[in-house]
């Protein structure tokens, strides 16, 4: 995600609430085929999806469990998804709620819904579940969906469907449950392939990740999605969308707008940045890459293949939230990492790869310096102003979406500071080496969740004192 916080927003949060694979081999990816029809007059999406389950762990496994990641949205969650400060553009018709109800699980003897907050689904099984071994379990759900324009809801304008479908939890000696956020993208999923068919009133335009074929029957039009080796996959459906289409070099690209007087301009730049990424960092994992203008109360969300970006982004933030979603095809879509409990990982590298984005195309009217630099004013500006009001300030990057104090922290740490944090490695080990760590970072990478060891491995193999420099940064010692 790339939120944007202006001084405004962050000056009114401080007076109020801060006081206060290489892919895996195919036979070890899970699969999910899902035939969901969304019906506009009731606000829900009918599902049915099959989920062909492979125990990648060496531990038996006699209970699975999902992430239920739409009842972060019902009433009385405890994690909600929107913070105060961005509910009211957010639930733009005032309050609304929404929630995923699993009707049946075959293929378990049992299931039930559980977590700290409803946001997860144990199926257990009737046998247990060996290592190697696959498992296929069927569900039937219902989705409501709130009026908010956010990742998962009816927009004003748009109709984002995106974290809408169980998804079973990453494994790290245990099934690991999270919570929602409103700091951040609390998702950790694992690479798998993907067969859906959404079936929509024909009136509606869908963006979507993955490659489509769309046939019609009756007034509404079933779009068939396949993709492979995705970490989600995710719609966006409007009545009002437009298609400007281009590429980058092999690879088709596409924006659908509800209103972009300058869409040709956001689309070069998607298209510009795509390539630049490419050759930076190495090639692009998919076949095509689309970015969908949405409702989205903040500056964009990253899907594979498939970024969102906000309807009210000024002109001037559009190049900055564009690259930096699409960044975030490299680092957070390819290059999966714990978003949950690292986000400095994917948000400090997509920021920062911003800032590389923009120095090498001076049309941009930014340099990579003044990115730099803006990253280190807004940094040092939180950390002055947070000091004064709390005596006492917890810098460090390395900490959990919910030990963040709001939007204004969240940023400062994971966003600025990450990029002060790979400018400065970059410095010390120049240009040479700092680029082939990156590129063997997503080389070697690629399809996995990489932990903050591996991205510091990647430097530390080139660089006598890399490991030092993440140290500090992620423990929050370092003075910048
Ligand atoms: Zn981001």
């Amino acid at each position: 995600m790339r939120k944007i916080v202006c001084f405004g927003l962050s000056a009114a949060m401080l007076a109020g609430a801060f006081t206060f694979t290489a892919c895996a081999p195919a036979r070890q990816r899970n699969s999910y085929t899902i035939a969901a029809e969304y019906f506009p007059e009731e606000q829900r999406l009918e599902a049915v999806m099959t989920a062909e389950i492979v125990n990648t762990s060496d531990t038996a496994w006699e209970t699975l469990k999902f992430q239920l990641w739409p009842n972060a949205y019902r009433e009385g969650a405890a994690y909600a998804p929107v913070s105060s400060l961005y509910a009211p553009a957010a639930y733009y018709n005032g309050a609304s709620w929404g929630n995923i109800e699993v009707s049946s699980v075959e293929g378990a003897a049992a299931f039930r819904v559980a977590g700290a907050d409803e946001n997860i689904l144990e199926a257990e099984l009737g046998e247990a579940l060996y290592p190697d071994e696959h498992v296929t379990l069927t569900m039937n759900f219902s989705v409501s969906l709130a009026e908010v324009n956010h990742r998962l809801g009816v927009g004003e304008h748009a109709v984002n469907l995106a974290n809408f479908y169980p998804v079973l939890c990453v494994w790290d000696n245990g099934f690991c449950e999270y919570v929602y956020s409103s700091n951040g993208d609390p998702f950790v999923s694992e690479c798998a392939d993907y067969d859906v068919s959404l079936t929509v009133p024909d009136t509606y335009t869908v963006a979507h990740t993955g490659t489509c074929e769309r046939t019609l029957s009756n007034g509404k039009a079933v779009h068939h999605v396949r993709a492979e080796n995705v970490r989600d996959v995710a719609f966006v459906l409007s009545e009002e969308f437009r298609l400007a289409e281009t590429s980058a070099g092999e690879i088709p690209v596409s924006y659908y707008y509800l209103d972009d007087e300058n869409a040709e301009t956001t689309l070069a730049c998607a298209a510009e940045s795509l390539a630049y990424f490419a050759e930076t960092f190495g090639e692009y994992a998919y076949g095509s890459y689309t970015i969908v203008q949405t409702d989205f109360p903040y500056g964009g969300m990253e899907y594979p293949m498939l970024s969102m970006i906000a309807s009210d982004l000024r002109e001037e933030e559009l190049p900055v939230v564009v690259a930096h979603e699409t960044a975030h095809q490299w680092w957070y879509a390819s290059v999966g990492s714990n978003q949950f409990e690292n986000a400095w990982q994917d948000e400090g590298l997509a920021e920062y790869a911003t800032a590389l984005f923009l120095g090498a195309h001076p049309d941009y009217g930014v340099s990579y310096e003044e990115c730099v630099t803006a990253s280190e004013q807004s940094y040092r500006a939180y950390f002055s102003v947070s000091s004064q009001l709390t005596g006492e300030q917890n810098t460090a990057m390395q900490r959990p979406l919910t030990d963040f104090s709001g939007e204004y922290e969240y940023r400062n740490i994971a966003y600025d500071k990450g990029v002060i944090l790979f400018d400065r490695l970059r410095d010390t080990l120049g240009d040479s080496k700092f680029f082939a760590a990156l590129r063997a970072y997503a080389e070697d990478h690629a399809g996995t969740i990489a932990s903050p060891a591996d991205l510091i491995a990647c430097f530390a193999r080139r660089g006598a004192h890399a490991e030092g420099i993440f140290e500090s940064f992620l423990q929050g010692t370092c003075v910048i």
